[in-house]
């Protein structure tokens, strides 16, 4: 960018020159900006205006108080003072009848001078008093920066110019003298005050503001932070618009850091999730939410995982299951110092991530990533090791604390004849242990086991499946993405629809209406006798939901949690669970009181702490932000992904720009916007924090409508 100050007086012209030198490169493909500073003054009063040229947008409107170049249109007020913050490196343009060799105050600095006062009385411009020298000045100007005499030709008498502005131009562009000065340049600081307006009563120019006019204000800028709604709604407690921010510098590591302080799943969370956050997103009332699943699986697949803690306390605490529930407990008791045993049932550790979830969606060497690492922290795993009553009461003996977090082991039936339960067959389909070649395949369910079932028996080779629901789609509680993608695939969904009897190849079913709402909430379905029909089947499989085996629960000094004991059955609710059953040990354990979850103010990605008022659209102002399509990141076409196990979503090539998309809702992203706007330059940015200088605040209330986020609001004084 390039930045000039004029120096002038009331009624020479300056600011329309500063307009003039702008259009001038305005014609040239540039940005460009002028403006004057002057209020009540008299004719011959002092004014300044400034001139900003750019490539890209300028959104600086503060006075200039460092110039490249500067330009003084009036003899009187050449002096030292000019130089006042001005570049070494940078032209002085003077309005003077000596040559440039003369002002030994300028020396080492590249000096233009043009009698443009001669000139414009010459040329009958203004008064012999007040002359009107800025159409000279273009001239000595345009010609000093390499510009044509077309050039200001042509700008002028688009203007409007005729006759005696454009001789007094040209005969300034034909008598400019320019000069490189000798010696070691004299450097002058900048005007302490930006505000500084060179009023009647100022004494010099430059100076502080000789009236205070915070005492004018009626109102004044203030900051405060609130709660962005993807923050708020984030099952796993995880800081969204923290590592969102992070991801939008580009700065991979830190965005992973901030994951890993809540949750150690950002891999798998990144994949399965079903995004709630994506859900509520302010983005959504713009253009499309922010695709916040995308970018944690792009940063949980790129950044630099760090180092591990290993236990440093002497208590020892149990774990049993190895869901994201019980692994999130381990992994953060770890991260505490605690010395951790995980007790799991089966052969492998992961639970249902590993065991239901199918490749498709979920590639084993992600989640073994994401356990391998949390492993590192010294947690030590017993694999086959199921707990029963007995060994439960053995386990409370021997460790400090004992978190339980079994999931969910008992499968709901339905007496239709032979039928395979859907988690137990996605159990065979992750061992390789089935084919289904050439069968017709029934479902009935409407969750996400039902859809995993129906999607890994075509990959198997079904010849149909058919998912039989007994409500409608609106209320099925499967991932509503992953009903899509089933249907995409060729799965047939007959809603209202009740499985009766299997006889022989084929499965009797009855319709289904709906009655008043259930203790669920939604509407109950009830059969209708009078339509029986019936579908091709060679298998059943029946994924009508899971409950807790509550044969351990209710042991005392053991904490429980995960799918057994909250019903919301999702990963990342999983994997909170996990988190505050490790806060609650740990501050048992050291008497300390349990970390606060988000409302009462969590740490935030940088370092703030959070308010509570959730940022809502109205917050925003929408006018600052530019509409962006949300970044997709292919997938595999339905026809090629129905045959086989690979992952269907292949990921972003990078996240930043989709995390450029985010809004940062009422969190402060240090964009400038208030500073830059700030009339009257009373903003300092000290590091990610702004100050007002209140003593000059006029309570405009232009850094809070230039603030896009909502973060600077105006308070009443
Ligand atoms: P689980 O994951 O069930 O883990 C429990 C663990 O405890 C198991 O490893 C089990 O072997 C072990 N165990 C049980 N009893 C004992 C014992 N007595 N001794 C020792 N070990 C024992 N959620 C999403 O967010 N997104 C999805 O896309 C999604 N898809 C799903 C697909 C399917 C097919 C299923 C079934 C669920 C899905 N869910 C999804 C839900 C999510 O997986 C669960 O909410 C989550 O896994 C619950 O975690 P948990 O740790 O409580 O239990």
């Amino acid at each position: 960018m390039i930045e000039m100050t004029l120096y002038g007086r009331g009624g020479q012209g300056g600011v329309t020159l500063a307009k003039l030198i702008a259009m001038a490169w305005f014609s040239r493909g540039k940005q460009a900006q002028a403006f004057g500073v002057y209020a009540a003054e008299r004719s011959g009063a002092p004014i300044q205006a400034y001139v900003r040229i750019d490539d890209e947008e300028i959104t600086n409107h503060n006075q200039i108080r460092e110039p490249d170049h500067v330009i003084v249109l009036d003899t009187t007020l050449i002096g030292e003072s000019i130089l006042a913050g001005a570049h070494a490196g940078g032209w002085i343009i003077l309005n003077t009848p000596k040559p440039p060799s003369s002002f030994a105050a300028f020396r080492g600095r590249r000096v233009a001078a043009v009698d443009a006062t001669s000139i414009a009385t010459r040329h009958g411009l203004g008064t012999r008093t007040v002359p009107i020298v800025n159409t000279a000045m273009l001239g000595a100007v345009a010609r000093t920066f390499g510009f044509s005499f077309d050039e200001v030709l042509a700008l002028l008498e688009d203007r409007g110019y005729r006759g005696k502005n454009i001789d007094a131009a040209k005969e300034a562009f034909d008598s400019v003298a320019t000069a490189q000065l000798d010696g070691e340049p004299l450097v002058v600081k900048p005007a302490r005050n930006l505000a500084a307006t060179t009023g009647l009563l100022d004494p010099g120019l430059g100076g502080r503001p000789a009236i205070h006019t915070g005492s004018w204000a009626t109102r004044r800028p203030e900051r405060r932070t609130l709660t962005p709604p993807c923050n708020a709604v984030c099952p796993a407690g995880n800081d969204v618009q923290g590592f969102i921010a992070a991801a939008a510098r580009g700065d991979y590591d830190r965005a992973l850091a901030v994951l890993l302080e809540t949750s150690p799943f950002p891999g798998v969370c990144g994949r399965v999730c079903p995004a709630p956050c994506m859900g509520t997103c302010n983005r959504n009332a713009f253009d499309e939410g922010v695709n916040v699943r995308e970018i944690e699986r792009f940063v949980a697949d790129s950044a630099h995982w760090p180092d591990p803690v290993l236990p440093w306390r002497r208590e020892r605490i149990a774990v049993v299951g190895s869901g994201p529930a019980g692994l999130s407990a381990a992994y953060h008791l770890a991260r505490s110092g605690y010395h951790v045993a995980l007790y799991e049932g089966s052969n492998e550790l992961g639970g249902v991530l590993r065991n239901g979830i199918p490749d498709y969606r979920l590639p084993k060497d992600v989640l073994d990533r994401e356990i391998g690492f949390l492993l590192m922290h010294g947690v030590i795993a017993y694999v086959d090791s199921f707990v029963n009553a007995s060994a439960l009461e053995e386990i409370k003996e021997r460790y400090d604390a004992v978190f339980m977090a079994t999931g969910l082991q008992l499968a709901r039936s339905l007496q239709a004849g032979p039928a395979m339960q859907g988690i137990a067959f996605l159990d065979r389909v992750h061992r390789h242990d089935v084919t289904l070649n050439g069968q017709h395949i029934v479902v009935a369910g409407g969750g996400n086991t039902a859809i995993d079932a129906a999607r890994s028996a075509l990959r198997l080779g079904a010849r149909s499946v058919r998912i039989l629901y007994r409500r409608t789609r609106a209320d099925m509680p499967a991932i509503d993405e992953e009903i899509n993608a089933a249907l995409e695939e060729g799965v047939i969904l007959d809603e209202l629809a009740l499985p009766e009897r299997i006889d022989g190849s084929h499965l009797n079913c009855v319709r289904v209406i709906l009655g008043d709402p259930d203790e669920s909430g939604r509407r109950a379905p009830i059969a209708d006798p009078s339509t029986r029909f019936a579908v091709d089947c060679d298998q059943l499989i029946l994924a009508l939901g899971q409950e807790p085996d509550r044969s351990i629960a209710g042991n005392t000094n053991v904490y429980f949690g995960g799918d057994f004991s909250t019903n919301e059955g999702t990963v990342a609710a999983a994997i909170t669970s996990g988190r505050k059953a490790a806060e609650q040990i740990r501050a048992r354990l050291s008497a300390l009181p349990a970390s606060g979850e988000r409302a009462e103010g969590r740490v935030s990605g940088t370092g703030t702490a959070i308010a509570t008022a959730i940022a809502t659209i109205g917050d925003l102002h929408l006018n600052l932000f530019r509409h962006a399509p949300r970044q997709r990141g292919p997938a595999l076409p339905p026809e090629d992904r129905r045959h086989n196990f690979l992952e269907v979503h292949t990921g972003l090539a990078d996240a930043s720009l989709e995390a450029q998309r985010c809004f940062s809702c009422g969190v402060c992203n240090t964009c400038d916007r208030c500073r830059d706007h700030c009339p009257d330059g009373i903003l300092t940015r000290v590091g990610d924090d702004y100050r007002f200088d209140y003593d000059y605040c006029k309570g405009c209330g232009i850094c809070a409508s230039e603030c896009p986020r909502g973060v600077v609001v105006m308070a009443e004084i």
